[in-house]
Formats: structure tokens, sequence, C-alpha cells
């Protein structure tokens, strides 16, 4: 395995004794002076010759400052807390009278919790300046949430408007990313930049939707971890909130946050007996098919709760926690769209939803985005025999109608190199078409020189043209120095390294690529090379899934019937081993030292090479952009494979087509051409957020 192990990142929060001793003394001469809440907040309306509002918390000065715009909101005008009762506790415990340093949110969406973190900010704006650091995932998504979420918050509350001065004016020291307000700077960056997280120190953190963040901030470490460091000089009076709606157990970081905290729940009282419980999908009830009938069932008196009752619940509801915390500075909140306002998602609606919800996709996506919970991914491998028993009638070498363009995932060994080569069609499915181990490691000029003759060959279709290979993904794990060198000579055009590291990453498992400096015959390149980061264990479960799929049957296929989206084709050729290494590995739920648990794929057997060839083959196609791919491009290469060769006129068929490899030939399909793309950039939606 080349997979780069790391510790799983535990949350290197500040305590009272870790605090930056450089800042200790400092810290203190003003505690000595200013040794009370809300001090700050004098001290700055006493330099702007403000009268101070009374101490307010966040929840009080939201409902009297805040304005929602027509833009920004499906229910503008003046904001009130009322509407989302439960938001109340969750904001105040950001007030800075509140003793919590750590306020941890998972949520499902559609239960308003972005305004929570619009009215945290606005406070700290107006009422307790301070530097700020807002973190969203990405960089792009940081300058999208300012311009759709800050923006309007400043400009619809006159408190903040005359504190904040817009983006263009010239001397304003403000920019999209950056806000300066009297005695206080937002900053909003994202994690994937370790720059911006280390730009400031920070007496408040927002960390939102942190199970989006990259495992890594350009391969600096855990993006929370990173930002959490910069609250260290504010010790006991830093704040960080920390919210997501959560994704899959055993790597989620909401859910790792969430029960390292209290546990709070939202008690709500039974309208027929008052009885406080918490809301589970569990006892949502409605008849099969009825979704309208939906209601919810007390767990004391059985009693059916209308969604009319909803709004006086909300109102008399109130958090408990349910655990002892781990560490006392944290409280953490859930709370499901079970919970949603009369008017937003109403429970007949979530009925509906999980009918609609059949495939695996559509329930992780529910459970997620609707309950707030974690999803559990079953990694078990599939059975070798029941995929070996159903290889396909065609020849290994040989590609059939629905490839269209050609991959290859390399894997370097100490004593030689794998290599698979993958057809690629609609629905990112997948034939196998070869694969080849070139004996010789990274030592063997001989075996580079076979390497670099496999990006030279050609394979035949079915539809008897012959196709090169678009990309090749090449793990750098084992040997980094001999596989720049033999990548920088190839280029990158059809070569990419790549370098697998833990943890999944369904927003982007792919980034990069960055530029590494390359050593040859003893001088250094400067950004000699370019190098992917790969999370291998999102195309490894995404690969097991596509095993899985059921194929139709032969009466099903004799009638039109299509393989599903993502099938994985294997050639009549394919040996025993190679379908063994395949589903060589399993994914288990691992507790690490500190108690958390995560998600691992550990070996089943020894040898392993065809399922790592496999997803440096699938890096390499979303690198290529298969994942991202309009409909032109599509075509256009299916035009490629049927086009005719006017001049020759001796187009092999499928069944004669000569299985073997022929360097002669120049490839005639499968051929990426870059897409045209509309001026502007893109903005790529990661699921969350639809
Ligand atoms: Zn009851």
């Amino acid at each position: 395995m080349s997979v780069h192990t790391s510790p799983s990142s535990p949350r290197s929060g500040p305590s009272f004794v870790d605090t930056d001793l450089r800042f200790a003394s400092a810290a203190l001469r003003f505690d000595d002076l200013f040794a009370f809440e809300g001090a700050e907040e004098l001290w700055q309306s006493w330099r702007d010759g403000l009268t101070p509002d009374p101490l307010l918390d966040v929840s009080e000065w939201a409902d009297r400052h805040r304005f929602l715009s027509p833009r920004a909101s499906a229910e503008p005008g003046r904001y009130r807390t009322d509407r989302t009762p439960y938001m109340r506790a969750i904001v105040d415990a950001l007030s800075p009278s509140h003793p919590a340093r750590r306020v941890v949110f998972m949520k499902a969406a559609q239960v308003g919790a972005t305004e929570a973190g619009n009215n945290w900010i606005g406070y700290v704006i107006h009422h307790a300046p301070g530097p700020m650091l807002s973190v969203q995932p990405t960089v792009e998504l940081a300058k999208r949430f300012s311009r759709q979420r800050i923006d309007p918050l400043i400009a619809e509350s006159p408190s903040l408007r005359e504190r904040v001065k817009p983006a263009r004016s010239r001397d304003a020291g403000n920019t999209v990313l950056s806000k300066e307000f009297p005695a206080g700077l937002l900053v909003i960056t994202g994690a994937n930049s370790a720059v911006g997280l280390r730009s400031m120190p920070a007496r408040y953190l927002f960390l939102d939707e942190v199970d989006a963040y990259p495992p890594s901030a350009d391969e600096e470490g855990d993006p929370v971890a990173l930002a959490e460091a910069r609250t260290r000089t504010f010790s006991w009076r830093s704040k960080v909130f920390m919210t997501s709606t959560p994704t899959i157990h055993g790597i989620s970081r909401i859910e790792r946050e969430y029960e390292a905290s209290d546990q709070r729940r939202f008690f709500v009282p039974c309208p027929h007996c008052g009885h406080r419980q918490w809301l589970r999908f569990e006892r949502l009830k409605w008849d099969k098919g009825k979704p309208e009938t939906a209601h919810y069932l007390c767990e004391a008196c059985d009693g059916a709760l209308q969604e009319h009752h909803k709004t006086a619940m909300l109102i008399a509801g109130e958090w408990r926690p349910t655990a002892e915390p781990s560490d006392p500075a944290t409280i953490g909140f859930h709370l499901s769209a079970l919970y949603s306002p009369v008017g937003w998602l109403s429970w007949e609606a979530i009925g509906r939803m999980w009918e609609a919800a059949t495939t695996d996709e559509a329930r992780r996506s529910f459970k997620n985005g609707v309950l707030g919970e974690t999803w559990i991914e079953t990694g078990e491998a599939p059975d070798w025999q029941r995929l070996y028993e159903r290889r396909e009638d065609f020849a290994v070498g040989t590609v059939p109608a629905g490839g269209l363009f050609l991959t290859a995932g390399a894997d370097v060994q100490k004593d030689r190199i794998e290599v698979s080569v993958w057809a690629w069609g609609r629905g990112l499915t997948s034939w196998l078409v070869d694969h080849i181990v070139i004996d010789g490691g990274p030592e063997h000029a001989s075996a580079w020189a076979e390497l670099s003759a496999l990006l030279d060959r050609t394979w035949p279709h079915a539809h008897g043209q012959r196709l090169g290979l678009a990309k090749l993904g090449i793990d750098t794990g084992y040997e980094a120095p001999a596989v720049y060198a033999w990548a920088r000579q190839a280029g990158f055009a059809q070569v990419a390294p790549v370098k697998g590291v833990e943890g999944f990453n369904r927003a982007a498992p792919v980034v990069g690529p960055s530029y590494v400096d390359v050593t040859t015959s003893g001088r250094k390149l400067r950004r000699g090379a370019r190098l992917w980061t790969v999370a291998v264990a999102t195309f490894k479960s995404e690969t097991y899934r596509f095993l899985r799929l059921g194929r139709p049957t032969e009466d099903e296929l004799a009638e039109g019937a299509q393989y599903p989206a993502g099938y994985v084709h294997l050639p009549k050729g394919a040996e025993v081993e190679w379908v063994k290494q395949l589903v060589a590995e399993q994914l288990v739920t691992v507790k690490t030292r500190r108690g958390f648990q995560r998600l691992e794929w550990q070996k089943l057997r020894e040898r392993n090479e065809v399922l790592d060839c496999r997803v440096y083959a699938r890096a390499a196609a979303w690198i290529a952009g298969i994942d991202r791919w309009s409909e032109a491009t599509w075509r256009d290469l299916e035009a490629q494979v049927t086009a005719k060769d006017g001049e020759s006129g001796t187009r092999p068929e499928a069944d004669n087509a000569s299985a073997e490899p022929d360097s002669s030939e120049t490839p005639s399909a499968g051929l990426l051409r870059r897409e045209r793309r509309p001026r502007g950039r893109r903005v790529f939606t990661p699921s969350y957020l639809s």
C-alpha cells in the first residue's frame, strides 16, 4: 500500500495551560484593568463617544438590530428568534458572558443555522468587536459566502452599515475576504488555504460546514486544528463556533466533536400528556404511499402529534445535555429537520423524501441533510467469486463499444511496476482493459522505458478505432524522485503523478496540482513536477459501490435494458488473481487512541495492486474531467469511436480485433479536447449546498 498514513489529526484545542507565554503577561495586565465581561464594549463605546447598548445576548441583539434582506432570505424583514426558538440557546452560547468556549452544532439543512452564524458575525461587528476568522470549505466558497451572506447582512442592518465601509470605497481597507470595523477585523477564508488559516490571531472563530473541509490544508494538516491554533492568544476569552451537516460515520468531524461534547438535544413537550422528549425519525409514522398522513407518536402516551402542534412545542422546548462532556468548555447541539418550523420543511415532506430515496446515494443525503445524522458506509468487500463468474464476453486488451477513452493507473513497487488500463463511458461506467506487470523496480531504466512505451500504445475499440491512454496516474508513494523525473520526461499532458492521502473527501476527491521540486543529475529544478493529491478512500468506496451494482438479467438485456451507471465490466480473460486483488480490502471502523472512531481501509489479502491501480486510473479520469464534462464532450467522444475510416476501409470488427497492443498505430479515438467554457469563473456547487 502506498497511502501516506497520518495520525487522525486530533483537535489541538487551546486550554488554560498551553496559552502562549508571550501573550500571557499582556493578557494578564489587560485583565487586571478590565476584569469583567463586556469591558471591551464599554471601552470601545467610550472611544467612539457612543452611549453603550445595554449588555445584550446574541439573540437579543439579533431581534433588535438584524434585518433580513429579500435578496438573502425567504422571509425578509426584521429577524425574529422566535421563528426558530431552538436557535436562541445556541447563539446565546456565543455571547461573551456565556462560559462555553467551543460551541458545536451538528444539524440538518433547513433549520436556519446559517442565520445563527450571521447573527454572531453581526453581534461581533456591532457589540463585541475583535479579530474574527470565518472559515468556509474552500476559498471559492468563502468569496460566495461573503457576497451572498455577509454583504446583505451588513447592508440591511443600519448599525452594521455604519461600522463597515463598503468594499468598493478606496480607503476602506475592505475587500471581499476582509472587513474592517472599529476595533475589529473579519477575515473570511477557505479551509483549503493554509495561508488564510494562519493569517491572524483570532478571538472569534466561525468554522462553517466543517465536514466539507479537505482533510488537509495545503498539506499542512487538519484545517480545524490549524484554525483553532490561532485562538490561543485569547485563551478563555476566545469563542469557536463549529457547524456542519454531517457526512459519513467514523470520519465526520462534526459528529466527532458532538460526541465529545455534552450532546444536547432539544426536548419538546407532548401537547397531550406534557412529556418532554426529543424527536426521532423512527417515531414519525405515515401510511405507506401516503406521506400526507404523517404524524409523530409521543413516546410516553402514543398520542399523535400533528404538524400544527409544532409551533407551540418549539416555543416550549428546551435543550438538555444527554452526555458527560470530555471537554467541559465544549457544548454540543444536535437538530434534525423534524424540528423545522411550520412553513419550512413539513413532516409530510420528510415522509415523501424518505419514500423517494431508494438508492444508497439518496438515503445517505436524506440521513445527512434531513436527519442531520451520519451515514454508515458499508465497506464489506464484494465477493470475488461472484465477480469472477460474471466476467463478460470481451477479450483482455480490447475496448467494448461503450468505452470512450482510456486511463491507466500505475503502482510502483520495489521490484516491479503494475499498471491497469481502464476504459470509461458515460455515468462512470468502466471496463477493465488490461493489467500489466512490468518487471524491475524504479531503479531499472528498462522498467521506465517499458512504461514510456505504454504511453504510445493503442488498444482496439469494438468499432474499429484505436484508443491510446488519455491520462496515466502514477503513485509517487514508493519512490517519488524517480517518478517525478520520469513524469517530467514523459510530459504532464499525459502523466499525472499522484499521492494518496487518508480520509474521505467527496467535494473534491482530487486536489491539485501542486508543484514540487525535482532533482535531475544533482541539479534541483524548481516547480519541476506537478503532483495531485488523491483521497483514495473516497474512490475505493465508490469502486466497491459500483462493484456491488446488480447486472440486468439476460432477458432484460435482450429487451434493451441498460447496465446501471457506474457498472464495472470485467473481461473474460481476467485472471482470478486480478479479481481477488480488486476486492482485497475492506472498510472497518477503528478507535483511535483519543477514543474517536475512524474509518479505515484495511487489507484482507497481501496483494492489492489491482485495487490501487484502479484508484489511480479513476483519479486520472477525474483529472481528465470525467466528473464535470458537458454533454458536448461525451458526444464528441462518441463521434470519435464511431467515425468511419473512409480511406483504408479495412476496419477490423470487434470479434477479430487484435488483442495484441500495437505500437505502430496512432490513436484515432478517445482523444480529449479542451472544453470550451463560458467566460467567467465557474462555481462548483458541492451537494451539501444544494
Ligand atoms: Zn404524550
